[in-house]
């Protein structure tokens, strides 16, 4: 037994993963509909990160924030919400580009059997206020991560400034609070490295359930779909991702080795945020600082959607199809923009996409019932959505940080020339 839990441990983390990934597809094909009986292991699994990603957020951001001031707080937040936009814009502009060319909805007409209520959509003002929570217990019981993001963010500043404070009193609170949080980041880190030991089990059986409960006849009929939303991601992860990237100067291959374990989570769980442990240990090792991981990826997993956003222009395309519609460029370009700030509305969940995609019909005067045409396969989908996601999130935070370093590089280059000159 020992020997098995030895060779098991001494395993790459990777290996195993992609050992439970295959295994699961093996289960879920053999077995079929039998195979949900391994469903638990999955959602043991998803259970166990969720359980300590609002202690991680809080936690880890207050810490950054003591390690930082507000003015490099603000200056990173100024440049990580233009990346969020830009980059959610050309998603949305891949997937319509490439379903004009795929044609997904050829050949399907418009579900009648079906009704569906349109979703209603929290308006912009509310979205900013719903940050500031009235119930600080509310948020953090409904996982409320953009709340947690803004009470951890003040919360950290003012034991900073207690920190810094001329008091004496004040300081010695400030400087035992500090101590606790970052004792507290310690058992959240060590607590998610034994859910990373029960990782390869929790995806096998999340794989299991997926591939053993799809209809593959639906999967077949919109295997166009299905296939333009693959390629859509691939096309931003491969090349989108990698132009924005070179244009910083930032090693792309080496960046998406560093960050593959985050990639593979999110692909499996479908879930940004409850990949965001994992996504926040990778950002260590593709040698993003600290401060600009532990701000921008929390919100980044609630806000930053890129893949979701291809799945957006894809499905208007599929939609305008099946209605036989033909889309002027200025519809289009109206269609990016609300694309664009449904994604940012969508929640870092399984299945939010869905109602995000309601949410772009409805504005774009499309038949939402389309949407429940795509509902059967939606889970095969959401895997790659998400998969788009977290990576985007990770090259948000890599280009910030790459930006700062730059800042850091210049302002030892002028203090030497101070120091020579003087
Ligand atoms: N599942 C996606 C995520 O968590 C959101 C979506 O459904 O598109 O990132």
């Amino acid at each position: 037994m020992g020997k098995i839990w030895r060779w098991y441990m001494n395993m790459s983390f990777m290996v195993k993963m992609t050992g439970g990934f295959l295994i699961g597809i093996l289960l879920g094909v053999v077995l079929g509909e039998h195979s949900s009986f391994l469903a638990p292991l999955g959602t043991l699994f998803l259970n166990l990160l969720k359980m300590i990603v609002i202690p991680l957020v809080i936690f880890s951001l207050m810490v950054a924030v003591n390690h930082s001031n507000p003015k490099e707080l603000g200056r990173i937040g100024l440049k990580i919400f233009p990346f969020y936009l830009f980059s959610t814009g050309i998603a949305v502009v891949i997937g319509i580009i490439l379903a004009k060319i795929t044609n997904p909805g050829a050949g399907f007409s418009l579900p009648t059997e079906v009704v569906m209520d349109a979703p209603i959509r929290p308006s912009f003002v509310d979205t900013l206020l719903n940050m500031v929570p009235s119930n600080i217990f509310n948020a953090l019981a409904q996982g409320d991560i953009l709340a947690v993001v803004f009470v951890s963010v003040i919360a950290g500043l003012a034991i900073l400034f207690m920190r810094h404070s001329l008091d004496e009193k004040q300081q010695e609170m400030g400087d035992f609070l500090f101590k606790l949080l970052e004792a507290g980041n310690e058992v959240i880190s060590k607590i998610l490295n034994g859910i990373l030991v029960y990782a390869p089990i929790g995806v096998l059986g999340i794989t299991a359930n997926t591939f053993g409960t799809q209809g593959l006849d639906t999967a077949i009929a919109l295997g166009k779909f299905i296939g333009t939303s693959y390629l859509g991601v691939i096309i931003l992860v491969g090349v989108a991702f990698p132009i924005m990237m070179k244009v910083f100067g930032i090693k792309v291959i080496q960046f998406y080795k560093d960050i593959k374990e985050a990639a593979f989570t999110s692909f499996v769980t479908s879930s940004s945020i409850g990949t965001l442990p994992v996504t926040i240990k990778c950002a260590e090792k593709a040698g993003i600082g600290e401060r600009v991981a532990k701000l921008t990826l929390p919100i980044g997993a609630t806000v930053n959607m890129n893949g979701t956003a291809i799945r957006f222009g894809v499905a208007v395309i599929f939609a305008a199809e099946i209605m036989g519609m033909t889309l002027s460029t200025p519809e289009l370009a109206t269609i990016v923009i609300i694309g664009t700030m449904a994604a940012i509305g969508t929640a870092g969940v399984p299945g939010a996409g869905l109602i995000g995609m309601s949410i772009v019909f409805t504005q774009a005067g499309l038949p939402i019932e389309i949407v429940a045409l795509t509902a059967g396969i939606n889970i095969l989908v959401d895997m790659i959505f998400t998969f788009g996601n977290v990576v985007g999130d990770l090259v948000g935070a890599k280009i910030v940080d790459q930006t700062e370093k730059w800042k850091v590089d210049n302002t030892v280059e002028e203090n030497a020339v101070i120091v020579t000159s003087s």
